[in-house]
């Protein structure tokens, strides 16, 4: 996935009529956590209302605490996907934690005759899972989201999505998510997306921020905008190729990371600014 001197090969891929590459924007707004199907055809329908094919929906969670909400897992498959295909909805991210996953994704996919294509995400607590790494990589049939570990180098994430390219997956896309840090800092995590540019400097590989677990919260500036705005034109202005972002119908109720949900009503002007930051790459 490096970049060399003088590389000419394509830094991206084409999925689902879908392209993805370092010379490319994809959002990905949507729910973190699948809760039910009134929530999810809420996000989708107002994904679809502004012209959007791309979604983020999470049914497998990996938690801090075994008591947490897990995710539905394969059980909201089958209207998640049916869902995505009455909507127009080409690729979601989903994460996987587990090879077993990956098969009942495909299996659900086939039962519900592929109305939509899936973006397989290894999350920052598996970003050195080489095991899941190299059964990822194996399969070709899913691009995949890799995102970087947050308290290792960005070395080591880069060399973690060599493994999925070394064993055949070369679709993939680099996430930055913010890092652990011991400073006390206000937010969730430290913002690294000044990476952006070295990432892309340094792989072919599209780069995609992600401000929601970067940030942690709906918190605003004094000029009254979103620290998550702030922080995606930050990273939008840097280079990235894909952004990440929580979205839920009503934040209050959701069972995963409701803190930092932006809200419905505000996604046309989150898409409005990152149209903005874009063109002032
Ligand atoms: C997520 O995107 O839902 C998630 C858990 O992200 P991360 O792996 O970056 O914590």
């Amino acid at each position: 996935l490096g970049r060399h001197k003088d590389d000419q090969r394509p830094t991206g891929f084409d999925y689902n009529g879908v392209h993805f590459g370092q010379d490319n924007l994809n959002v990905f707004a949507g729910l973190c956590a699948v809760d039910n199907p009134e929530h999810v055809e809420q996000m989708m329908r107002a994904l679809q209302a502004e012209g959007q094919v791309c979604t983020r929906m999470g049914a497998y969670k990996p938690r801090t605490s075994p008591y947490a909400f897990q995710g539905h897992g394969k059980a909201c498959l089958p209207y998640v996907f049916e869902l995505a295909g009455k909507y127009g909805i080409k690729v979601i991210a989903m994460e996987v934690t587990h090879e077993s996953h990956v098969e009942e994704i495909r299996e659900a996919l086939r039962q519900t005759g592929n109305p939509t294509g899936v973006m397989l995400q290894i999350g920052t607590r598996n970003t050195q899972n080489f095991e899941l790494l190299k059964i990822v990589g194996r399969q070709q049939e899913f691009p995949v989201l890799l995102k970087r570990g947050f308290g290792i180098t960005l070395e080591e994430s880069l060399n973690a999505a060599e493994y999925l390219a070394s064993e055949g997956n070369a679709r993939v896309i680099f996430g930055l998510r913010g890092m652990k840090s011991n400073m006390g800092d206000p937010h969730r995590n430290f913002v690294d997306f000044a990476q952006v540019p070295v990432v892309r400097r340094l792989t072919r590989m599209p780069v995609c921020i992600d401000p929601s677990h970067s940030v942690g919260s709906r918190d605003r500036a004094p000029d009254g905008i979103l620290d998550v705005m702030h922080v995606v034109a930050q990273g939008v202005i840097a280079g990235a190729n894909m952004i990440l972002v929580d979205f839920h119908p009503n934040p209050a109720k959701a069972l995963v990371d409701g803190p930092q949900a932006l809200l419905l009503e505000e996604l046309p002007y989150f898409l409005e600014d990152v149209r903005i930051a874009r063109e002032a790459y």
